[in-house]
């Protein structure tokens, strides 16, 4: 039995056995497997030389060039490596004497030739290593590949097991078969985190090695509530999560209860609980749970997973079928924020040095705007079909919001040509989730009808922590006083601007922060979808006054570890079964 601790991003408790999925970018830890599969494994190695030799003799047989020349040189060397049976035949006993997998396997034998060739002191030899990893991730593409299909038809209950995932992985994930996630890397506001939280598959990250010690097929229990992950688990403990899981449940339909009731604290205030969403089919989630409306749709989701751009007709289903459930209701479209973590299939192959903050988002949209175009015509011929708001992503200062707004206008000029009614009043607003738009927020509210305060990128960015990093997981944190100050200068900026104001980011998802955001003056959030009902009782069991109180404590500590405890314990006095 190996237990990790790491980062509760998604609450739950699963059980199943494990789903690897490797990755050719990361070493293959030593994985071991029965001896009666020891002949399923040698067949994908011969399956997986045979495929690559077929990749590798077409490219040798294509129209001949220069570049080409060089290409095929250097393919020749490969070909000739890979039609080496010695090679294969390495690879097969090692497979056999020690029943370990066949990515395994390919990766140890090739690296120990490589590191063989580089010691060497002839350059021409050594250089050939290079050569001897580029075979190396050719054959493990073709391994790990069909893993990755696999796990788009799979049929059984699995928790996936990964280094890392994105989040376009993740949103491909079948709910009914993943039942939970874990992974080595990622943080708490990591989009693949937000996926799996609005997926409502328990999940763990930063569990640093855990992939290195699981095997294909053992047994692994998902704790998303305490941030816990078990392998191969004995018998007491199954017993033990199991019991726990009914527990866990019985609170989730307690909590059903409180869809009904208001939104109201103790002393009377209406709070305004919206949801989150990815995909237009979660909408019906959100009313399920007592949400009134989508105060964050992050509609990139549209472009990943897919080879193509949607189409402005694609857009506009998308955004009716959301409006259609929340007829009378808001819902906030917010335009593309690809890039960074979230890119689309040709950016996949020009990686930036610094995604997060590299030409993501906005910036993107504005770069790319027959894009940007095609989306905004979507969102505003939608406009009539409900109380449709538009808000941009990571403003980071006037000048972009006013190009953001021309072009918007352009839009709606169009229209006007092509006779297309739609909403000439839609509201305007924008995210604040950089400490630049925070720190200008009272020019910035000038400009627009509303704000949500991003709080996931705005920590990121304030405390410089990558927000999906766990190496730096434990400096990322909402908590932090220079966090705070920026929130509550942005709620006094909208409160003197008279605009309105939202939370829609992490924060206003997780129990321990919202008798602060309440005390800082919000009065609407936007959380992830599952969230909403244990939001709604913590809501429900608090004043105003309390809040204010609280509120005022927090903004004169100075220290992040004072204020995260604080929190906890006045949070675990209201809703001890958040803990
Ligand atoms: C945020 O940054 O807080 C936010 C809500 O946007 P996203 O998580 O999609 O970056
Ligand atoms: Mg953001």
């Amino acid at each position: 039995m190996e237990i990790k601790k790491g980062i509760a991003v998604s609450p739950g408790i699963s059980i199943a056995k494990s789903l690897i999925i490797d990755s050719e970018d990361y070493r293959i830890p030593r994985r071991s497997i029965k001896p009666s599969q020891r002949m399923i494994e040698i067949q994908r190695v011969r399956n997986a030389f045979k495929t690559a030799i077929d990749e590798l003799t077409e490219v040798q047989a294509g129209p001949e060039n220069l570049e080409q020349g060089k290409i095929r040189d250097i393919f020749a060397v490969h070909l000739r490596f890979l039609r080496d049976r010695s090679l294969r035949k390495k690879i097969t006993d090692l497979i056999h004497s020690e029943s370990v997998t066949a990515e395994y396997a390919v990766s140890a034998t090739l690296r120990e030739i490589a590191q063989h060739f580089s010691k060497v002191k002839d350059t021409y030899i050594s250089e050939r290593a290079t050569d001897i990893y580029d075979i190396e991730r050719r054959l493990l593409k073709k391994l790990l590949g069909h893993k990755r299909e696999d796990l788009e038809h799979i049929n059984h209950e699995v928790v996936v097991v990964a280094r890392e995932l994105s989040p376009t992985q993740t949103a491909g994930f079948n709910k009914n078969f993943v039942k939970g996630i874990a992974t080595d890397a990622g943080g708490r506001t990591s989009h693949t985190a937000i996926v799996a939280r609005s997926l409502g598959i328990p999940a763990v990250v930063a569990l640093e090695d855990f992939t290195e010690s699981i095997s294909a097929g053992d047994t692994i229990i998902i704790d998303g509530n305490r941030g816990i992950a078990i392998a191969n688990p004995d018998a007491e403990t199954i017993k033990q999560y199991q019991a726990y899981s009914q527990e866990f449940t019985q609170l989730e339909h307690k909590l059903v209860a409180i869809k009904e009731k208001p939104a109201v604290t103790r002393d009377g205030v209406k709070i305004t609980m919206l949801g989150n969403i990815e995909f237009p089919g979660e909408a019906e989630l959100v009313l399920e749970k007592g949400g009134e409306g989508i105060g964050l749709y992050r509609t990139e989701f549209l472009y990943l997973n897919r080879p193509n751009e949607p189409t402005e007709e694609e857009h506009y289903q998308a955004y009716a079928q959301t409006i259609r459930v929340f007829k009378h209701r808001p819902v906030i479209i917010r335009t593309l924020d690809l890039g960074a973590d979230k890119y689309t299939q040709s950016k996949r192959f020009a990686p930036e040095p610094n995604p997060f903050l590299g030409l993501r988002s906005i910036r993107f949209c504005l770069q790319n705007l027959v894009m940007f175009k095609t989306q905004l015509h979507a969102i505003i011929r939608a406009s009539v079909l409900g109380e449709i708001k538009i808000m941009f992503p990571l403003i980071t200062n006037l000048q972009e919001l006013m190009q953001a707004k021309m072009i918007l206008r352009d839009v709606m000029e169009d229209l006007d040509e092509e006779s297309v009614k739609y909403n000439r009043n839609i509201k305007i607003g924008i995210m604040i989730e950089t400490p630049s738009a925070a720190l200008t927020a009272s020019t910035l509210a000038r400009g627009v009808d509303f704000f949500s305060i991003g709080t996931n990128d705005l920590t990121q960015y304030t405390l410089a922590v990558d927000r999906g990093n766990e190496l730096v997981s434990t400096l990322y944190s909402s908590a932090d006083p220079a966090v705070l100050r920026l929130i509550r200068m942005v709620i006094q900026d909208a409160y003197k601007a008279q605009i309105d104001l939202s939370v829609c980011g992490e924060m206003a998802s997780e129990p321990q922060y919202i008798m602060l955001l309440l005390g800082m003056g919000v009065r609407t959030i936007s959380l992830a979808t599952p969230m909403i009902p244990e939001i709604k009782q913590i809501v429900r069991s608090v004043t105003i006054e309390d809040c204010n109180n609280i509120a005022r404590k927090i903004l004169a500590m100075n220290s992040e570890r004072q204020i995260s405890t604080f929190l906890n314990d006045a949070t675990r006095k209201i809703l001890p079964e958040a803990f």
